[in-house]
C-alpha cells in the first residue's frame, strides 16, 4: 500500500528526511519509534500531502503520491486530485484536533456530509455505529469539552473511520493523554489492525508495538537504522542508537 524509496524532505537549511525507504503491505501495521526530531511526523506528513517531498518517490496504492507518471515525464498533480489521493488516508495526531463546538456524532458526520456527499440520514447511521465501534455508544451527543482525553482520540478515531479510508495515520495517540486514558485508545487501534486495516502508527508503546505491529521501524535523524519484526527489534536491538532509545523507553 505504502512505498517510500530514498525520501528527502528539507525545510529550508534543515534536511529532516535523509533517505527514507519502507514498505507497507496491506493489512499490516508499521510501527515507528525514533527520537523527537527524528522526523517521524514529517514522513507521515509527506504520506498524506501535508508536507512535499524533495526527491525520492513515495507510492501509495500504487501512485505517486502528489505526481503522475505519463511517457516518462513526471507531472504535479492538480489540488482536485491531490484531495481524491488525500481522501483514502485517515490521520489520528497527538492532539485530538475535534471542533469543540459540535458533538461527538457531528465531528464524526461532517467529513461525509462535506467530502463524500453523503445524505444526513446515511451519514448518522454511519457515524453512531461508528461511535458504538469505538466504545462511545453513551456520548454521541457529548462535545468534546464534556469528553476525557482518551474519549475524544476515540472520537477522533471514528471521525478518520468515517471517510472510508484505507490506510490510517497515527501519530503519537496516546502521548498526550494521562496514563490510565492509553489503554482505551490502543484497544480500539488493535481491535481496528485485527478487521485487517493497513495501519502506520508512530509510537513509543512498546507493549503495542509488540503485540499489534507487523513491522517496528527505529528512525532517528531522517534515515530508518534498523527494521523488522517488533518482538526482535526490541528484544535484541542491533544498532546502537536503537539500544539506547529502547532502554530510556522500557
Ligand atoms: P517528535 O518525536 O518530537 O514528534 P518527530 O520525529 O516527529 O519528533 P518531526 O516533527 O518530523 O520529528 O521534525 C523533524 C525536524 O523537522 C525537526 O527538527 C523539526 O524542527 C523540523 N520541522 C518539522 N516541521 C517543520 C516545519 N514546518 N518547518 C521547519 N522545520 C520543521
Ligand atoms: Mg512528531
Amino acid at each position: 500500500v505504502v512505498r517510500a524509496i530514498d525520501l528527502h524532505k528539507s525545510f529550508g537549511p534543515v534536511h529532516v528526511l535523509r533517505g527514507v525507504s519502507l514498505e507497507v503491505r496491506a493489512g499490516e501495521v508499521l510501527c515507528v519509534m525514533g527520537p523527537s526530531g527524528s522526523g517521524k511526523s514529517t514522513f507521515l506528513r509527506c504520506i498524506n500531502q501535508l508536507e512535499r517531498v524533495d526527491g525520492g518517490e513515495l507510492w501509495v496504492r500504487d501512485e505517486l503520491v502528489g505526481h503522475k507518471l505519463r511517457d516518462g515525464k513526471l507531472y504535479e498533480l492538480r489540488e482536485r486530485e491531490i484531495a481524491r489521493q488525500r481522501r483514502g488516508i485517515g490521520m489520528v495526531f497527538q492532539r485530538f484536533n475535534l471542533f469543540p463546538h459540535m458533538t461527538a456524532v457531528g465531528n464524526v458526520v461532517e467529513g461525509p456530509l462535506r467530502a463524500l456527499g453523503r445524505n444526513r440520514s446515511d451519514a448518522y447511521a454511519a457515524a453512531r455505529r461508528l461511535l458504538d465501534r469505538v466504545g462511545l455508544s453513551d456520548k454521541y451527543d457529548a462535545y468534546p469539552g464534556q469528553l476525557s482525553g482518551g474519549q475524544q482520540q476515540r472520537v477522533a478515531i471514528a471521525r478518520a473511520l468515517a471517510m472510508e479510508p484505507y490506510l490510517m495515520l497515527f501519530d503519537e495517540p496516546t502521548s498526550a493523554l494521562d496514563p490510565e486514558l492509553v489503554g482505551e485508545v490502543l484497544d480500539v487501534m488493535k481491535a481496528l489492525a485485527g478487521d485487517g486495516m493497513t495501519m502506520i502508527v508512530v509510537t513509543h508503546e512498546v507493549g503495542f508495538a509488540r503485540e499489534v505491529g507487523d513491522t517496528l521501524v527505529f528512525m532517528d535523524e531522517g534515515i530508518v537504522v534498523e527494521s523488522g519484526p517488533p518482538r526482535d527489534v526490541v528484544g535484541a536491538p542491533q544498532h546502537p542508537r536503537t539500544k539506547e532509545f529502547l532502554s530510556r523507553v522500557l
